[in-house]
């Protein structure tokens, strides 16, 4: 990857704080202490911010109390987070600007109610409508962290990413139009930098080109950083988050996890893909052409390496990585006799699946052509299940297709490494591991890059079996 000279001499830094980063007073107040370190090192800085930790739940929470026509709970959640975003202003701010963040706060929480009135009074929402809603958090936040740098004597603005990142309408999970982004976050950000004026802009969230907000997935602040990465061609990435790196695995799960020093994009792209949640999984995609390194660090504990992801890391070819899992999933498997070589199937399988806009996880089929079987997340599985029923009605009906098979409450787990690649039995260990532990494997893939081996099981199992092969492939592993 060759990487493209910039006419530019100053270095720019993005740095983008997660919910829990910028949860609380004191939490804000550590992140800003990272700025202040930075500021002088670098020509300029760019921070993209989400919401508080909690906050887009409470939000996603109200709008379905006003579906249910719940007033008095979606008025307490309003008044909640409104004391809680108020008492936050108050501990940072002083009175220059307090005033005028409180009445923005006070302003946009009105705002919310009235919204959550009408919503109550039809009994629905659209998609369109559920982003405005949850775009709150993050617009919120911008305000309140670019008035607490501004108190502390750093230039800053809060930039809302409406105005900058443009997406299709694809609401809660828009696609980014990236020429029309990046023309934006020139026009936009550019003159500010060269200001010496800090940019705090909203993570999350976009605008279709008609201007109505969208959003970019949940996490979807992550990639919300690395698109106007992308865009501005900056040097480096700092992902601020509250675990001290990448990890061999999830430390709410694996007590023994261990920060990974060092990643390589593919890897790290696959690691996110299969479910650790420290990066959202588009995240990687936008700065890999460009090759901006990406680092990831604990907001509380800044002074620890973390990770560091680029084409340049190595460090762990030749060994496993990690380990992953996504809950929350079911399997489908469609089966039949009359399946066997009978052109399409597959094709119609999956062209029913994409119609309902469901993505697939995980696919195997076997060598005998008489099943498929894929994994797709459990809240798309009755319009998945629908779908099927209605492609394959014929071939139920001849009974050329037994039916569709579902098994809810499954998890993925995902072994990662690119160093399966020379070593073989890998898979022996991985299935020897479990079976000493009584744990059903319920299905098989390998990723064709030969990075990762992914299995489903049941739910019940999936703690102990991450446990396991974290113990076994990671730990005492290769
Ligand atoms: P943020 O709000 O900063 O974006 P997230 O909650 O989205 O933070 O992501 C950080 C969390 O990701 C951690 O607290 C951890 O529980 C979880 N996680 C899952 N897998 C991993 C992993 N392999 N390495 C580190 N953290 C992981
Ligand atoms: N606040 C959003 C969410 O909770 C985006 C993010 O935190 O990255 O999904
Ligand atoms: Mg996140």
């Amino acid at each position: 990857m060759v990487k493209q000279e910039k006419q530019r001499e100053k270095k720019w830094l993005l740095v983008k704080f997660g919910g829990t980063s910028v949860g609380s007073a004191h939490a804000i107040q550590q992140a800003c202490q990272i700025i202040q370190t930075q500021h002088d090192q670098w020509g300029g800085m760019i921070v993209v911010i989400s919401a508080m930790s909690g906050v887009t739940n409470h939000l996603i929470e109200c709008s379905r109390a006003a579906i249910h026509h719940d007033t008095d709970l979606y008025s307490k959640i309003i008044n909640g987070l409104q004391e809680q975003h108020l008492n936050v202003v108050k501990d940072l701010l002083r009175t220059s600007n307090l005033d005028e963040t409180e009445l923005f706060i006070q302003h946009q929480f009105q705002t919310l109610q009235a919204f959550c009135d009408s919503v109550q009074v039809i009994g629905e929402i659209t998609a369109r409508g559920m982003d405005t809603i949850c775009s709150l958090g993050e617009r919120l936040n911008a305000q309140i962290f670019s008035a607490y740098l501004q108190a502390e004597g750093i230039s800053s603005k809060a930039v809302d990413a409406a105005n900058l990142i443009i997406t299709d309408d694809n609401h809660q999970n828009a696609r980014p139009l990236m020429a029309e982004t990046c023309q934006k976050c020139k026009e936009l950000l550019v003159p500010l930098l060269n200001d010496g004026i800090i940019p705090v802009v909203t993570g999350f969230i976009g605008s279709t080109r008609q201007g109505v907000i969208t959003t970019l997935g949940r996490g979807g602040s992550d990639y919300s950083a690395s698109i106007i990465a992308d865009c501005l061609e900056v040097d480096e990435v700092w992902n601020c988050t509250d675990v001290d790196g990448v990890m061999t695995a999830d430390p709410s799960i694996v007590e023994d996890a261990r920060v990974i020093p060092e990643l390589a994009y593919d890897e790290m792209s696959e690691m996110a893909y299969f479910g650790a949640k420290v990066l959202h999984p588009k995240t990687i995609q936008p700065i890999i052409e460009k090759d901006i390194p990406l680092r990831v660090i604990n907001t509380f504990n800044p002074e620890q390496a973390g990770t560091r992801i680029s084409s340049q890391s190595h460090a762990l070819r030749g060994k496993l990585t990690a380990v992953t899992s996504i809950q929350n999933l079911s399997q489908f498997t469609v089966e039949g006799r009359g399946m066997l070589g009978v052109p399409g199937i597959a094709a119609r399988t999956f062209g029913a699946v994409a119609r309902q806009n469901a993505s697939v996880l995980m696919i195997s089929q076997s060598s005998s052509e008489q099943s498929i079987c894929f994994v797709v997340p459990s809240d798309t599985e009755e319009n998945v299940q629908r779908a099927l029923l209605d492609e394959f009605e014929h071939e139920i009906s001849q009974g050329d297709i037994n039916g569709i098979q579902i098994l809810n409450d499954v998890v993925i787990i995902t072994v990662i490494g690119s160093g399966m690649r020379q070593t073989p039995g890998v898979s022996a260990r991985i299935f020897n591991t479990l079976g000493r532990q009584q744990i059903n494997v319920i299905s098989i893939a390998q990723g064709s890059s030969e990075y990762s081996i992914s299995l489903v099981v049941d739910k019940k199992d999936a703690k102990l079996a991450v446990q396991q092969l974290h113990q076994e492939v990671i730990i005492n592993g290769y």
